[in-house]
């Protein structure tokens, strides 16, 4: 059975010495939060992760979720448990507007608890990401009235949410959608229309679920123009929020899939519901895209939590095989052979997976902290530059980060050889589950066209030239440095060859647009070698200080050991990156249509 144990050493680490939370106390929702408060809160979920969600981890992959002829939906045994626990013990609310009910503790701790509930379950910790999301687009788009009637009851978990974009002919292409609205004497609307791949479209875990769903208003604009957003409560609520009556949405069927089994991914239909629009007619799509945006960091975080616990088991293994001699000599002179983990080739995938996991959780709270400073900060400039980097990497901690994790929870089973293969060691499960990332919340290839076609130009390139000045900053401030060497060096490669390709689109990518087109998923991939090359740099900077102070706790030295690895062994990606993207659409496109 695997097993998953929380990192919150490498999450104090990250919170405390290198992004320093304790500069931002004055900040409103990082008052409450001091270092021991946010260590206790880290402590609990770890808890509540591995002892009571990993256990049904498996049981939920096994048992799936069940649709029953009433079209009620059943999901795994302790699923409804652990909902309950989840929602008894107030972490829905941890993180949000105390406003509506929530806790109001910064965003990056909410990132970090969420961490651990993804890693220990994704397809559980769907239920709680899903109802955040729809509570997300209600608290941007909605009238205060929603917003007082909705949030407090799904900040507590009383109620969950999804959300309804897909339908069977229009995924990336929103402006197809079909699904009807028509207004009502009252100022409501009947919805009526089928989406398809709704997650936590229906299940028995919550009194009610309050559906967001995208529909066009009758006579509205054809394409993206003429789109809006509806709240589509699954039973009708009066205004107590007392729920009876049904109101035309039913689950027609749930999907047999690959992975997330645990997760009820939905036919949803909707039969003349009621819905109340949130926000304007028409202007749905720029509610959910903000939305969206952040919901786009969770499921980066989802590539990087399935990697987490892949490369835990995946440890483990490797030093209880016994396969083979060590290339210098056994190791394990007694036993019949040595622990797989001598080999060299075993190593590479091993130390892959750990400094990717360790700098891409460096990188995704450094963006979740840009999330808090540009909520919180008083300073305009601040607010400002948080927002121009939440605008630039978000699409990269989606794209790369689920990318990566994909393939190092491949590496990972394949450090079990056979085994790997074989359900009963838990290895397929962490591959099949952590592949969706790959897919849903726009897929990866849209979150690379995303990147060079809008976000790279976006107020003139300044995010990009924000984010290239600090790290030169960085590396001025360190030159001399001989410890910091090959950190700097790394990261002023990784750098120079962003740079080459940031000029090579701008000189290629106008004048035809296949050129960005062809070479998108490279450059995001570059700025995600970059961005964890300057996290490494910073961490390391931090572990030599302490090191020099006379800690001699061992975490540091790993810390050095697994940053170089990355630097040696990860960076030079960059250049068959680089020389991909330079090489322009034509090899991509040159081959007709027909002939393939
Ligand atoms: C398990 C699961 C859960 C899901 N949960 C939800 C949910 O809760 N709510 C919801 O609304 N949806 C959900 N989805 C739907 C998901 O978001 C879509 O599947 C996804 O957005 C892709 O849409 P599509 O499947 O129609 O693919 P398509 O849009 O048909 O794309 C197919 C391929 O073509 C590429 N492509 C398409 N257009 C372009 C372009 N212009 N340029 C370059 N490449 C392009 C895409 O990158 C992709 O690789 C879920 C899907 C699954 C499988």
């Amino acid at each position: 059975m695997p097993t998953y144990t929380a990192p919150t050493r490498d999450m104090k680490f990250l919170l405390h010495e290198v992004l320093e939370l304790s500069r931002f106390e004055t900040l409103d929702s990082f008052k409450e939060a001091d270092a021991d408060m946010i260590d206790a809160i880290l402590e609990e979920s770890a808890k509540f992760a591995q002892d009571v969600l990993t256990p049904l981890n498996r049981v939920g992959d096994e048992h799936g979720c069940v649709r029953n002829d009433d079209g009620s939906v059943t999901t795994p045994p302790g699923f409804h448990e652990a909902f309950d626990h989840m929602r008894e013990n107030g972490w829905m609310g941890l993180a949000v507007d105390p406003q509506y009910g929530g806790q109001g503790l910064p965003g990056i701790l909410g990132l970090a608890c969420g961490e651990m509930t993804s890693s220990a379950n994704m397809a559980f910790a769907m239920y709680p990401g899903l109802t955040g999301g729809a509570a997300k687009a209600i608290s941007i788009g909605g009238s205060e009235t929603q917003k007082n009637f909705y949030l407090p009851r799904m900040y507590a978990g009383e109620w969950t949410g999804t959300m309804n974009l897909t339908e069977s002919h229009c995924g990336t292409d929103l402006g197809l959608l079909k699904t009807k609205a028509i207004p009502q004497a009252d100022g409501s609307y009947k919805i009526t229309g089928q989406k398809i791949f709704i997650s936590a479209g229906e299940h028995g875990m919550s009194d009610n679920i309050i559906h967001l769903v995208l529909a066009r208003i009758e006579d509205a604009p054809a394409g993206v123009k003429g789109i809006s957003l509806f709240i589509v409560p699954k039973f009708k609520v009066d205004e107590n929020g007392s729920t009876s009556e049904t109101n035309g949405v039913s689950c027609g069927s749930i999907e047999k899939k690959m992975g997330i089994h645990g997760n009820s991914t939905c036919v949803m239909n909707y039969d003349d519901s009621v819905g109340e629009l949130i926000g304007d007619e028409n202007k749905g799509l720029r509610v959910m895209f903000v939305m969206m945006n952040e919901a786009r960091l969770g499921v980066g975080m989802q590539g990087l939590c399935q990697s987490e616990v892949a490369y835990q088991n995946a440890v483990i293994y490797a030093n209880d095989r016994l396969q083979g001699r060590s290339l210098t000599g056994p190791k394990n002179e007694n036993g019949p052979a040595d622990p797989i983990i001598v080999h060299p080739d075993v190593r590479r995938m091993l130390m892959d997976i750990r400094s990717f996991n360790e700098g891409g959780r460096a990188f995704l709270y450094w963006l979740a902290l840009q999330e808090d400073l540009e909520k919180y900060s008083p300073d305009e400039k601040v607010r400002e530059r948080a927002d121009d980097f939440l605008g630039l990497m978000t699409p990269v901690i989606k794209g790369y980060l689920t990318d990566i994790g994909f393939a190092n929870c491949v590496n990972a089973q394949q450090v079990y050889g056979g085994h790997g293969f074989i359900e009963e060691w838990g290895m397929s499960q962490f591959v099949r589950d952590a592949r969706i990332a790959q897919i849903y919340e726009g897929a990866n290839g849209i979150q690379a066209l995303d990147l060079v076609g809008r976000k790279l130009a976006r107020n003139g390139g300044r995010a990009l030239m924000n984010i290239s000045a600090e790290i030169d900053a960085f590396v001025a401030e360190n030159e001399g440095n001989e410890a910091m060497k090959p950190f700097t060096d790394g990261l002023s490669n990784a750098k120079g060859k962003l740079q080459m390709g940031t000029m090579w689109l701008m000189q290629n990518g106008m004048s035809n647009p296949d050129n960005a087109g062809a070479g998108s998923v490279d450059y995001m991939h570059m700025l995600g070698i970059t961005m964890l090359s300057y996290m490494w740099a910073r961490m390391a900077k931090v572990a030599l200080t302490k090191i020099e102070a006379g800690d001699d706790d061992p975490f540091y030295t790993d810390k050095l050991i697994t940053g170089k690895y990355f630097m040696a062994r990860i960076v030079p990606n960059i250049d068959a990156h680089l020389a991909k993207l330079q090489s322009g659409a034509e090899p991509v496109m040159a081959l007709a249509a027909d002939r393939f």
